[in-house]
Order: C-alpha cells, then structure tokens, then sequence
C-alpha cells in the first residue's frame, strides 16, 4: 500500500525542527523511525501533508553517562541500545527489553523516542521506563520541561506531548549498586506486540524488598504502573506468598481488551504470571556479585 502524497522536510537542528513544526501546524507529524508512523499513513489511519524528518540532526542520536543519570537521545534505535556496553554495565533492563522489541529490522530503525512519543499500549518502552523511574526532555515554542515518565502516558495514543513538542532526550537514573531488573514478555512470535509483559526494578536489604518499581505492557489504554504490588512488597522478603499477593494485585489494575492475542481474562493471567516472573527473575539479578 502506498502512503498520500506529503511533502518532506529535514532539519539539520533541533531549533530548526520545532520552528518547521510550529509553522506548518497540525498538518505536519515528525518522521522517526516510521515504523509506527508509515503503517498508520498506509493504512490511511494518519494523513499528514508534512513530514519532518528527525533523522539528519545528530544532536538527537547517542547514550552518554551524565553524572548519576544515563541520556540517551531520542533518535537513538533500538539496536544502538542492545550494543551499548554503557546500558550493558549501567542500565541491563533497557538492552533486555530493547531485546523483546519487535525484529532485527524493525530495530535497525525504530528509536526509543518514537516508541515512547507514539503512546501505543502495546510499546514495551513505557513500561520500562516507568519502572526505570526516567525523565523526558520535551521541546518547543515555549522553550524546553523535563517531565517524569510517570504521568506522560495519558491514554490510547495519548501522552503529555504538546502537538508542537518533540520528545529529544531520555533521562535514566542509574540504579543504586545490588539493584536487579527484568522485562518478561509473553508474545506469540517473533515480531509480535505483548500479549502481556511486566518490567521490574528491585533493591533488597537484609533479605527484604527496600526498593521496587513493577509496570505493566499491553493490558490497558497505557503503560501502567502498578503500584499497589510494588507497596504490598516493601519490607517483605519475595516468596510464594507475596509474589502472588503482588501478582494479584497487578492484574486487578488490568483492563486490556480481547483481540486475536486472547481474551480478556487470559491478558490479566498472563500479567499476574509475569509480574511472578519478573520479580523472581529482577530478585537472582540483586544476588549476582
Ligand atoms: C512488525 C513490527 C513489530 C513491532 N513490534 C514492536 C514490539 O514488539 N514492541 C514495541 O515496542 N514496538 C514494536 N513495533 C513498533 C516499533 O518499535 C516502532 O519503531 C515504534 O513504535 C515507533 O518508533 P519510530 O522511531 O519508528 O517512530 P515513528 O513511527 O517515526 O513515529 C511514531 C509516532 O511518534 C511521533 N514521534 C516520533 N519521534 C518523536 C519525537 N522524538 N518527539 C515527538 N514525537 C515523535 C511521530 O510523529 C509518530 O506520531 C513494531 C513495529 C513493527 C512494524
């Protein structure tokens, strides 16, 4: 299928880009990766007269350790993440869940800012970065605001994203020494969105949960964070008592809708199990030396 016809733009600045952006109003959508965007246009789901291409401006490309943070542009593809020996060392669960991303082709071009600016449910990015506890830098006419991941997902293709914004950096904090992560996804096949997936961060002290953030893909409008598990577990140690108390938990937040991925009540099952296994997976990676 071929997309309608639109004219098409590529700033060489950031600066540059929110002007065209600005000028040419509501008509104009940003151009990352396309592989969310060119679907849509195919499909006749989204018909911008302007494109503007993100991709020949460096400064939106890289991942450079700044202080106790990670940041990480927002044109930087899946695959310059799964071969960063800085998130390898720094931040594991970001290569882990870019690893759960889609195909080696879709992850040669899709970037982390389009996964996130794009607002769909079924984007693993979200929920990783909501239990990464990270920031976004936002830019526009009004100047640049950092805001929390928490709080940016607002609904179906929804997010706190201004139509004259663009998302142009990612800011993780790196998690204290002894912290463990995990992304587990249940798909159906290789290149398939979550059937239902969970991300975790956890810190242990003294054999008990000090620290833990668990958020949740694909079984809701939004990314979810789901923060009644991650209460009933501060102060516990993780056993088989209050990993189904978490899990449960989980999934009374769920509200996914049935399609050919399965019906409702098996979206919240397979998020009650996989929250089971990402805090026991997140739990062997805090006892690694
Ligand atoms: C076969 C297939 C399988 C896939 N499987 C998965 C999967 O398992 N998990 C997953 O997470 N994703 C999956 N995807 C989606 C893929 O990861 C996309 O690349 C991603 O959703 C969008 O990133 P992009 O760079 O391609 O953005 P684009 O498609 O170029 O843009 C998406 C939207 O975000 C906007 N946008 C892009 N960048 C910015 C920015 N910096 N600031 C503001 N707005 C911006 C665009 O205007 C557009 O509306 C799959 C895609 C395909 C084709």
């Amino acid at each position: 299928m071929i997309p309608p016809a639109f004219d098409y733009h590529a700033p060489l600045s950031v600066a540059d880009a929110v002007r065209l952006l600005g000028s040419l109003g509501p008509d104009a959508k940003l151009l990352a990766g396309g592989h969310s965007l060119l679907p849509m246009m195919k499909l006749r789901f989204a018909q911008p007269s302007h494109l503007i291409d993100l991709g020949k401006i460096p400064d939106l490309r890289g991942i450079a350790q700044v202080g106790s943070e990670v940041h990480i542009g927002a044109m930087t593809t899946e695959h310059d993440l799964l071969n960063s020996t800085l998130l390898a060392a720094k931040l594991p669960l970001l290569v882990e869940g870019a690893g759960w991303i889609a195909d080696p082709q879709v992850r040669y071009k899709g970037t982390i800012g389009g996964d996130i600016s794009h607002g769909d449910p079924g984007n693993d990015h979200p929920a990783l970065m909501l239990a990464l506890d990270a920031s976004f830098v936002l830019n526009g006419p009004r100047g640049e605001r950092v805001v929390k991941a928490d709080g940016f997902f607002q609904g179906l293709y929804a997010t706190l994203l201004e139509p004259d914004e663009i998302l142009t950096q990612i800011r993780v904090p790196i998690p204290a020494a002894g912290s463990g992560g995990s992304y587990q996804k249940l798909k159906r096949k290789t290149g398939d969105f979550a059937t239902a997936a969970t991300a975790v961060m956890l810190r242990m002290e003294g054999g008990v949960v000090a620290e833990v953030r668990i958020a949740l893909t694909n079984v809701a409008a939004t990314a979810l964070r789901a923060t009644a598990a991650e209460a009933s577990l501060l102060g516990k140690a993780i056993d088989n008592s209050s990993l189904k108390a978490a899990a449960t938990l989980a999934m009374s937040i769920c509200d996914p809708v049935a399609d050919q991925r399965g019906d409702a009540d098996y979206k919240r099952a397979m998020c009650g199990e996989m929250t089971r296994r990402a805090l026991q997976a997140a739990l062997a990676r805090t006892l690694k030396p």
